[in-house]
């Protein structure tokens, strides 16, 4: 049987570091995919460009996982936005690659359209079936960055092609799938809506106290937390915007911590959006309110989101967004933009509050409200965090992939004995610790 699963990441590497502006939520989702699956059983190599020429072409990385480094261009980190033309390159050696082994790959699960071009001509060659997740559609992100997006006008064929061509297709959300209907006429019979998740072995509530003690964070404050990559179209200055409004409409004093970059210190040289961030503080006069940390490690971010009171995220666009689940794991109620995956991991009122995006007046509005309503903030902590453990773990987005599987053909790896009885009498968090 073949059960040997081929994940292709061109840019996203499951081993980088995260948080600066080319590694974020595609680096998690591949990683915890990979480790979730080989937990049912799946073997898994996963192919990713080689960027460090210290790191060896094969890297076992965990049980039944291998990370597979392809040469393509320069053996050096390049911006997303270069590496199309490499992908010949990139291709060539994944078809040596997996000539030379002695099983074949049963399925290829592409993450990012240059991996699905991959696929693609994987799959001509090979006759290996494939799926994609996008992560996000070129034509949704030209629209929301204009100017802003460097990719080549080549990259919607690009989408077009594979989009007909792939066996499945894996949107993130309904707008997702909306989308890949709407701008790539999608066969919606071939569209599965599988979203991302969060791991409950790293993130849950610790105590604001304690997480607050442990950061060296003032205790009384009230702490309005944005983290994730820095870049333009997260809206980071809606949200300074929005705390500047808070202080001058409702005169209340709150903190903003700004966690991510691509050093552990907010440095402009390295991450330009924080040189435009503070900036537009001084311009707010509300330098002493708002603290740039720098990168966080994720053994960190917990202590962050405990810590906090609100967590804030106004992006333009977003595919899916896996800091709101982070946020929501640990206790922490969420105010994001009514956009893309955030609307349907918060649902307005329930679990969380939506804004529409680039309106720091609105999203002053809902920090107010939850400010002046504890019992409010409450409620959406405790129907958040239910809703998440029933829905978004890894493990079930790992579950869910392997159903997208089945259905493409490739059998379900068989469950060891001990596996199988544990399935049966373990919740959903503790399943997926023992995932
Ligand atoms: N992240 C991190 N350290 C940081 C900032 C961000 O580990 O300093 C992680 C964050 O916890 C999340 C990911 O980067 O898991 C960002 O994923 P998301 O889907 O929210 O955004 P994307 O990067 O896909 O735009």
């Amino acid at each position: 049987m073949k059960r040997t699963l081929a994940l292709i990441s061109e840019h996203a590497s499951p081993l980088a570091v995260v948080g600066g502006v080319d590694a974020g939520g595609q680096n998690i989702a591949v990683a915890e995919l990979a480790q979730h699956l080989a937990g049912l059983g799946y073997k898994i190599d996963i192919f990713t460009r080689w960027e460090h020429p210290h790191l060896p072409q094969i890297v076992a990385w965990k049980s039944n996982i291998r990370v597979i480094h392809l040469k393509a261009g320069p053996i050096q980190c390049l911006p997303k936005e270069q590496l199309l033309p490499f992908m010949p390159e990139f291709t060539e050696n994944l078809i040596r690659f997996a000539r030379s082994e002695s099983q074949p790959y049963g399925l290829i699960h592409a993450h990012f359209f240059m991996s699905a071009l991959v696929a693609a001509e994987v799959k001509k060659k090979l006759h290996i079936p494939f799926t994609v997740t996008f992560h996000a559609l070129g034509k949704v992100r030209r629209i929301s960055q204009g100017d802003g997006d460097k990719f080549p006008a080549e990259r919607f064929t690009i989408e077009e092609r594979v989009i007909r061509e792939a066996d499945h297709l894996v949107a993130l959300c309904p707008q997702d799938r909306d989308d890949l209907i709407s701008f790539y006429d999608a066969d919606p019979a071939k569209i599965t809506i599988i979203g991302n998740g969060f791991n409950p072995q790293e993130f849950y509530p610790v105590g604001k106290m304690l997480a607050r003690t442990l950061l060296k964070l003032e205790p009384d404050e009230f702490i309005i937390l944005q983290l994730g990559r820095i870049v333009p179209r997260k809206g980071i200055d809606n949200v300074v915007q929005a705390v500047s409004c808070l202080k001058k409409k409702y005169g209340i004093k709150t903190r903003l911590l700004i966690v991510g970059g691509e050093s552990e210190l907010p440095d402009p040289a390295s991450t330009p959006e924080i040189g435009r961030l503070q900036k537009l503080v001084e311009l707010e006069d509300i330098a002493d309110q708002v603290t740039f940390t720098g990168r966080r490690d994720r053994n960190l971010l917990r202590y962050y989101y405990s810590a906090a009171d609100v967590f804030v995220t106004t992006p333009w666009y977003e595919p899916f967004g896996i800091t709101p689940l982070e946020a929501m794991a640990c206790g922490t109620p969420v105010v994001g933009a009514r956009v893309g995956g955030i609307q349907h991991t918060v649902i307005d009122g329930q679990t969380g509050l939506l804004v529409p995006p680039k309106k720091p007046e609105a999203l002053a509005e809902k920090i107010h409200l939850l400010i002046q309503h504890p019992r409010l903030t409450n409620a959406l902590r405790a129907r958040a965090l239910r809703r998440i453990h029933r829905e978004f773990t890894w493990l079930n987005v790992a579950q869910q992939t392997a159903e997208m599987y089945e259905k493409m053909g490739m059998p379900r790896p068989a469950q060891l004995g001990v596996e199988k009885s544990l399935l049966g009498s373990l919740s959903p968090t503790q399943l997926s610790r023992s995932a």
